[in-house]
């Protein structure tokens, strides 16, 4: 069975409020674009920041100015409104795993899916806060980041983790670190997890699947699910 969890049913841009997003209509587009590609089951995954609620987790000023919408609302529209199954992406934050986990445990998630968008305050995957405005090495960067996605994976907290490529994908234009690139997906910190997920965009799927054969995971798209589903 083919599936799609990790969706988000909005842009990232400005001028994308919820409201407009968050509708019955736009839920049967995705579900209608997924049933052409022979795909049955489909989640969506907000991110995390947009939700006010997110503030109790992390207060970093880039959250700050996006953490608009209700969280509970969201949960409530996709229960009674769609027959998308639900989740989140919720971002790994190093220290604030308890906060975070308060904030998953209120909610009767479907799935969690995890991912890595900042190396302490500096953003992997965009020019605002970016993690490449320092002048630190393509080789601490590349580390750092890695350590960070095997510690998120080691939390347990997460049912998928997403784009563990980000690092690559958005530092196209930053230096490389030498050699093969292929020991940062060996890091010994990986072994815990045993799901990933091939989410990474920007063309960059295929690079990642050269990757898989690394990972000492098994790899697939979709992961388990919460509550009792069966695996896929
Ligand atoms: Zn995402
Ligand atoms: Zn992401």
């Amino acid at each position: 069975m083919l599936t799609d969890y990790h969706v988000h049913l909005r842009p990232d841009d400005d001028g994308t409020p919820a409201a407009q997003y968050f509708t019955a209509g736009n839920a049967e587009r995705y579900r209608a674009v997924a049933e052409e590609r022979g795909i049955s089951e489909l989640g969506v995954a907000e991110h995390i920041h947009r939700f006010t609620q997110s503030l109790d987790v992390w207060q970093h000023p880039w959250w700050q100015k996006w953490a608009r919408d209700d969280v509970d609302e969201y949960c409530a529209f996709v229960r009674e409104d769609t027959d998308l199954r639900l989740g989140i992406e919720a971002d790994f934050v190093a220290g604030r795993e308890d906060r975070l986990a308060n904030f998953l445990d209120a909610r009767e998630w479907d799935y969690v899916v995890g991912s890595v968008h900042f190396i302490a305050d500096e953003a992997v995957d965009m020019d605002e806060w970016s993690v490449w405005g320092r002048g630190e090495s393509a080789e601490k960067v590349w580390r750092r980041y890695f350590e960070t996605v095997g510690e998120a994976a080691r939390t347990g907290m997460f049912d998928i983790m997403a784009h563990p490529d980000l690092v690559k994908v958005w530092g196209g234009d930053a230096p490389k670190p030498g050699g093969d690139l292929r020991r940062y997906a060996c890091a010994r910190h990986w072994l815990s997890c045993g799901h990933w997920c091939a989410a990474a965009g920007r063309g960059s799927r295929r690079s990642l699947h050269s990757w898989i054969d690394h990972l000492p995971g098994r790899i697939v798209k979709i992961s388990r699910k919460r509550r009792g589903h069966e695996h896929c």
